[in-house]
C-alpha cells in the first residue's frame, strides 16, 4: 500500500453541489466535524446550472379574478406521482412536497434573492405536468443563487473542502462503511478519509450517451461506489429526455434550453410550421382535457391562468420528448434534424428580462437571436431519476454508514421528474441526509481501515498508468457514447438493447487493458480512465433493467413494449445490487400508498 495523506471526520460528504452542502449545514448544526470532497471547484457543481427555477407550492401567483391560486402541498404531490407515472415512493413524495415549501422559505432566510411579484412575494413560474405556478425563480439563474447561498451557508458553518479530489473506493469494516479513498486530481496523489457516516452528494449520469446537458462530471460515479460497497439501486431505467437540448451548432448538440421558454409561452413547430402538440395522438389519457385544445386558448393562458388552460407545450417532458422524437422520425423535422422552439412573440424586452441565459447562450454559441428567430431543439439526455436506494425518513442507503441524497438517490420521481423538482429535492433530502448521518454518527468511534481494501483500490487505479499500446479511454468512451444513443436512448426495443448490452461487455471486457500514458500528474487521460469504468458499469445496469421493464412508462418507452401495464409493472420498482461480481436485478413491490393519500388524487 502506497502511504497517503489521511483526514478523519464524524461525516464526509462527497459531493458540493446543493444535496451535499445542505447535508453539510444539516450536520454541523448537529455538531459533527465535517469534510466535503468535490471532484472539481467548489461552486462548479450541476446545480449551478439549473436555470428554470426550485418547485414548491407556495401559492404566491394572483389568478385573474384577484384571488390567489390555490396551491398547496397536497397538489404537488399529485402532481409528481402523477408525473413519475406512479413508480414513485410516495413516502418520499409526501415528505417532498411537505417539506419542498420550507426549504424554499429557509433558503430566503439564507440569503437567496427570488425574482418577486408585484406584491413583493416570491415570484412563481408555470412549468410541465405542474397544475400551478409552483417554480421560484431568480430569472434563469436559480441554480447560481441556490448555490452561492447554500455555499455562504455552509462555509459559514464550518467545513474542510478538499477541492479536484475524485474518490474511487468506499472503504468498509465488517459491511459498514468507514470511509473512502480518493487522489488530487493535479498531483495523483492518494488521500484517505475515515468517517462515522458517508454522504454521497454526486449528482446523476448523463455522459454515456452522445447528447446530454451534463457536464464532464456526470460519469456516474458515485453510484457506482454505493453498487460496488453492496448498496440497492432502484428504477435504473428511468433516464430523463429532456425535450429541448440545443442541436445546432455540432459542438454544441445537448446543451439544455431551460423548459422556462416554453413556460414563458415558448411554441413548438415542426418544419411545416405545425403546432404539433396540439395533436390527439401526443395527448395522454391522464391528462385529457387539462390543456388548451386551440391556438386562442394557449395563447389567452399567456395573461390570464385562471380562464384558460395551459398550451400542452407543457405537459411533463417524457411526453414532449416522445412527440419531438416522433415528428422526426416522420420527416417533419428542421434541417438538422430537430424542431423549431419560439418565443420571440414575447417581445425582446421581456425575453431579456426572464430568459436572459438563454438569450446569451443563442446569441454566443449559436449566433441566434431568439428575440427575432427560433431556436432548433431535439431531445438530450438529462437527469436520472434512478440511483441509490435510500430510506424516506433518514436518506440512508441499504448498506449501513451510508447515506445519499439529491440526484444520485432514487425513489422520490418515480418513472418521470417534473421541472424545479430536483432543486427542491435536494434541499429536503440533502438536509434529510446530513440529518440521517448525524445521528447515525452519535455515539460512535472512527473505525480502522483496511489496508488490502486501500492497496487494492489505488492498485486498480494504477494500473493504466504508463502502459503503451493498451484501450485509449477516450476511443471506447465514444464507442460507448454511440451505443447507448443508437440502441438505449428515447425509444427502445429489445434488439437495439441487446446490442447494448452486448457492446457494454465488449467495451468492460476491452477497459480491462486501458492505458493511459505518462505519469501521474495533470494526466486528464488517466483521469479518464477511471470515469469510463464508472460509465460501464452504470450502462450495463440502465441496459439490464431497461430490458427487464416491459412496458412503457414515464422515461422508459418501449416501441415493442407500448402500453403501460398499471396491473404488472405498475406495481414494482426493479432493484439492483451486485451478486458474485455481476449485477443481480430483481422485482420489488412498491409501497401500498395509505388511503388519506390515495383520497388527494380525488380532490386536486
Ligand atoms: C443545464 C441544467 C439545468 C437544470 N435546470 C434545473 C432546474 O431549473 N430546476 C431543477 O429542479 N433542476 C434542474 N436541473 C437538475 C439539477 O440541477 C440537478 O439535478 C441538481 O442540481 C443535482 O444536484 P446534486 O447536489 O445532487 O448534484 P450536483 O450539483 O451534480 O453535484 C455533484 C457533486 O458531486 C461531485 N462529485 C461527483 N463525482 C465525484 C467523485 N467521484 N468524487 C468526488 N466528488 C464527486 C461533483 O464534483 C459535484 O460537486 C438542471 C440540470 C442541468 C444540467
Amino acid at each position: 500500500m502506497e502511504p497517503c495523506e489521511a483526514f478523519d471526520y464524524d461525516i464526509l460528504v462527497v459531493g458540493a453541489g446543493g444535496a451535499g452542502l445542505r447535508a453539510v449545514i444539516a450536520a454541523r448544526e448537529a455538531g459533527c466535524r465535517v469534510g466535503v470532497v468535490c471532484k472539481s471547484l467548489l461552486g462548479k457543481a450541476h446545480t449551478v446550472m439549473a436555470e428554470g427555477g426550485v418547485a414548491a407550492a407556495l401559492g404566491n401567483m394572483v389568478s385573474s379574478d384577484g384571488e390567489l391560486e390555490p396551491d398547496g402541498w397536497e397538489t404537488h404531490f399529485v402532481d409528481t406521482m402523477k408525473g413519475g407515472a406512479f413508480l414513485n415512493n410516495w413516502r418520499m413524495v409526501e415528505i417532498f412536497a411537505h417539506e419542498a415549501i420550507d426549504r424554499v422559505f429557509e433558503l430566503e432566510q439564507y440569503g437567496a434573492v427570488f425574482d418577486r411579484t408585484p406584491e413583493g412575494r416570491i415570484a412563481q413560474r408555470p412549468f410541465g405536468g405542474h397544475k400551478y405556478r409552483r417554480l421560484n425563480h431568480v430569472g434563469d439563474r436559480t441554480g447560481l443563487e441556490l448555490i452561492r447561498t447554500v455555499q455562504d451557508k455552509a462555509v459559514g458553518a464550518g467545513m474542510d473542502v478538499h477541492m479536484e479530489v475524485t474518490l474511487v473506493r468506499l472503504l468498509t469494516a465488517g459491511g459498514v462503511v468507514v470511509g473512502a479513498l480518493g487522489y488530487h486530481r493535479e498531483t495523483g496523489r492518494f488521500v484517505t478519509f475515515r468517517a462515522k457516516a458517508v454522504v454521497l452528494a454526486t449528482g446523476g449520469w448523463g455522459r454515456m450517451f452522445r447528447f446530454t446537458s451534463n457536464s464532464w462530471e456526470g460519469t456516474g460515479d458515485g453510484v457506482t461506489l454505493a453498487y460496488e460497497a453492496g448498496a440497492e439501486l432502484i428504477d435504473m431505467e428511468m433516464m430523463q429526455f429532456h425535450p429541448t437540448g440545443m442541436i445546432w451548432p455540432p459542438g454544441m448538440r445537448g446543451i439544455l434550453v431551460t423548459e422556462g421558454v416554453r413556460g414563458e409561452g415558448g411554441i413548438l413547430r415542426n418544419s411545416r410550421g405545425e403546432r404539433f402538440m396540439f395533436k390527439p395522438e401526443y395527448m395522454p389519457e391522464l391528462y385529457r382535457g387539462q390543456f388548451a385544445e386551440s391556438e386562442q386558448e394557449a395563447a389567452g393562458w399567456l395573461d390570464d391562468k385562471k380562464r384558460f388552460r395551459r398550451p400542452p407545450e407543457l405537459l411533463p417532458r417524457d411526453v414532449v420528448s416522445r412527440a419531438i422524437y416522433r415528428e422526426v422520425k416522420a420527416g417533419n423535422g428542421c434541417e438538422h434534424g430537430g424542431v423549431f422552439l419560439d418565443v420571440s412573440q414575447r417581445g425582446a424586452e421581456y425575453i431579456k428580462a426572464k430568459l436572459p441565459s438563454m438569450y446569451d447562450q443563442f446569441h454566443a454559441l449559436g449566433d441566434v437571436d431568439i428575440t427575432v428567430e427560433p431556436m432548433e431543439v431535439y431531445p438530450t439526455v438529462h437527469y436520472t431519476m434512478g440511483g441509490i436506494r435510500v430510506d424516506p425518513e433518514t436518506a440512508a442507503a441499504t448498506v449501513p454508514g451510508l447515506f445519499a441524497a439529491g440526484e444520485v438517490a432514487g425513489g422520490l420521481h418515480g418513472a418521470n421528474r417534473l421541472g424545479g423538482n430536483s432543486l427542491s429535492d435536494i434541499l429536503v433530502f440533502g438536509r434529510r441526509a446530513g440529518d440521517g448521518a448525524a445521528a447515525w454518527a452519535a455515539g460512535k468511534s472512527l473505525a480502522e481501515l483496511d489496508p488490502a481494501q486501500i492497496a487494492d483500490g489505488q492498485e486498480q487505479m494504477l494500473k493504466p498508468l504508463g502502459k503503451s499500446g493498451g484501450e485509449s479511454p477516450y476511443a471506447l468512451h465514444a464507442e460507448l457514447q454511440e451505443t447507448m444513443q443508437q440502441n438505449a436512448m428515447i425509444a427502445r426495443e429489445e434488439a437495439g438493447l441487446k446490442i447494448a448490452l452486448d457492446k457494454v461487455r465488449e467495451l468492460q471486457k476491452r477497459a480491462e487493458g486501458l492505458a493511459a500514458p505518462g505519469g501521474r500528474e495533470y494526466n486528464p487521460g488517466w483521469h479518464a480512465t477511471r470515469d469510463l469504468v464508472s460509465m460501464l458499469t452504470v450502462s450495463e445496469i440502465i441496459v439490464l433493467c431497461a430490458l427487464e421493464r416491459k412496458e412503457s412508462r414515464g422515461a422508459q418507452w418501449r416501441i415493442d413494449f407500448p402500453e403501460r401495464d398499471d396491473a404488472g409493472w405498475g406495481t414494482k420498482n426493479l432493484v439492483v445490487h451486485r451478486r458474485d461480481g455481476q449485477p443481480a436485478v430483481v422485482e420489488s413491490p412498491l409501497p401500498a400508498m395509505p388511503e388519506h393519500l390515495k383520497a388527494l388524487f380525488q380532490e386536486h
